[in-house]
């Protein structure tokens, strides 16, 4: 903690100071602590951070740039034209609408529009990694969407290609959603795009998960595959604030999608995430690729290593992995549950996770874990790191070592990676402080 707080700190009531500032104090140490491996979190670059706290935050800007229901919007307006010009190029051309404040809200606004309540949509099969905004109990149910599993592909981990056209072809539903939360392998854009086209349906692709790998040209950018719209969170592996987005090329789709999530699902869209959202645009213009590259290649080594220590790496004949994402099967080693509040004992953080095999209703206890190495690789961590958090995990999984005493060593080993990299330097946070921008 730095100087003005130390001195200051006692002047504010206690509750103030013994729950509030405490608790976030102390959640700094999943930031600077742990090694986390949560596959849909990251970090803001520093620049970014301080840019998410300004003014933006108190305001109201309802409706499109420039055609707002509000007066005093000019700078919102031009910094929400200029993000979607940012975003849009990543993406290789595209509309893009960065209102949305969510990936899940992102997903509402393009069901809403390419479905009525009752009519039918077929999702990547949950063992595929779909969201669960993608299925009955999520998004999709709420609008009463009628939700159809694609049928699933045991040996690639992913969607049944041929079961899936015929299925397609038979139900004509109004649109497929693809992409997902747990995916190690991208899932067939081009041949279900060509299905759901014939049948007079659209493609939505959800790419939460891989936008990051997707601009740094890691991953299929699916618009290029036949997607008609691309659904997004802006903070998984791009590392941008919390928030969503909506992208298409086809102009009338993008409009209707547009007039959905304002006035349906956003009023408010949280103004303070544009600027932050469009200095990670520009950082990841910069540095995405070498970001999404290295990435891969965490990824890649993180599951050799492990596969190496023992342990039950998924996807062995198709290489591991081509995300960011390893997930392990650890029903020797305890079970999901127990195995990863044994982690979290030694500042390692993951979430358990079902397997494919797995019955729904395991979802207490499930067989898995994923681990995704975004936010560490965002730190600074290499091929060399990922084999030594393949040590950690074995240790503490299956040599059965003191967790808390691998705590420690995860504590001191993070010191030399508390940086964010891939960013622009100016670094306006010091000691904890952040040099507020404005
Ligand atoms: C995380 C995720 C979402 C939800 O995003 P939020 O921004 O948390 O609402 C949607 N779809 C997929 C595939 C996800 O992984």
């Amino acid at each position: 903690m730095n100087k003005f707080w130390e001195s200051n700190l006692e002047k504010l009531p206690q509750d103030v100071r013994e729950i509030v500032i405490k608790t976030i104090k102390h959640n700094r140490w999943r930031r600077y602590e742990t090694i986390n491996l949560i596959a849909s979190e990251n970090v803001m670059s520093p620049l970014a951070e301080a840019a998410y706290l300004s003014d933006m935050m108190h305001r109201y800007a309802e409706g499109k740039p420039f055609k707002r229901y509000y007066q005093g919007t000019i700078y919102v307006d031009e910094i929400e034209t200029k993000t979607s010009e940012f975003m849009g190029e990543l993406l290789g051309g595209a509309y893009v609408d960065p209102r949305p404040v969510s990936g899940t809200t992102a997903n509402a606004a393009a069901f809403r529009v390419l479905a009525e309540c009752g009519s039918k949509a077929v999702i990547a099969p949950v063992q595929a990694g779909a969201h669960v905004s993608h299925t009955k109990f999520g998004t999709l149910g709420a609008l009463c969407i009628e939700h159809i599993e694609l049928p699933y592909d045991e040996e690639n981990l992913n969607v049944d290609i041929d079961k899936a056209v015929k299925l397609i072809e038979s139900i004509k539903p109004k649109f497929a959603v693809l992409g997902g939360s747990v995916y190690l392998f991208p899932h067939p854009v081009r041949e279900i795009a060509d299905a759901i086209h014939s049948v007079g349906g659209r493609l939505v692709y959800d790419a939460a998960h891989v936008l990051g790998l997707i601009i740094g040209k890691r991953w299929r950018n699916p618009l290029d595959y036949g997607a008609d719209v691309v659904t997004s969170s802006t903070h998984k592996t791009f590392p941008g604030p919390q928030g969503g987005i909506i992208a298409s090329r086809d102009r009338d789709l993008f409009k209707k999608i547009g007039r959905a999530i304002f006035p349906l699902f956003v009023s408010n869209h949280h103004l303070h995430r544009l600027p932050a959202l469009a200095i990670t645009a520009l950082e990841m213009k910069h540095y995405g690729e070498l970001y999404a590259d290295q990435i891969v290649r965490n990824a890649k080594t993180l599951a050799e290593a492990l596969a190496a220590e023992g342990f039950k790496v998924l996807g062995e004949n198709l290489g591991y992995t081509k995300s960011h994402q390893v997930v392990i099967d650890v029903r020797s080693e305890g079970g999901g549950a127990k195995s990863a509040i044994l982690l979290e004992k030694a500042n390692i953080i993951v979430n358990k996770n079902l397997l494919p095999y797995d019955p729904p209703d395991a979802i207490k206890d499930p067989s898995g874990l994923r681990l995704g190495v975004q936010e560490m690789t965002r730190f600074g961590m290499k091929e060399e790191d990922m084999k030594i958090i393949a040590k950690f995990i074995a240790r503490v999984l299956k040599k059965r070592e003191d967790p808390t005493k691998i705590a420690q060593e995860v504590k001191s080993y993070r010191r030399d990676y508390i940086e964010v990299k891939y960013c622009f330097e100016l670094n306006p946070i010091d000691d904890g402080k952040l040099y507020l921008l404005f």
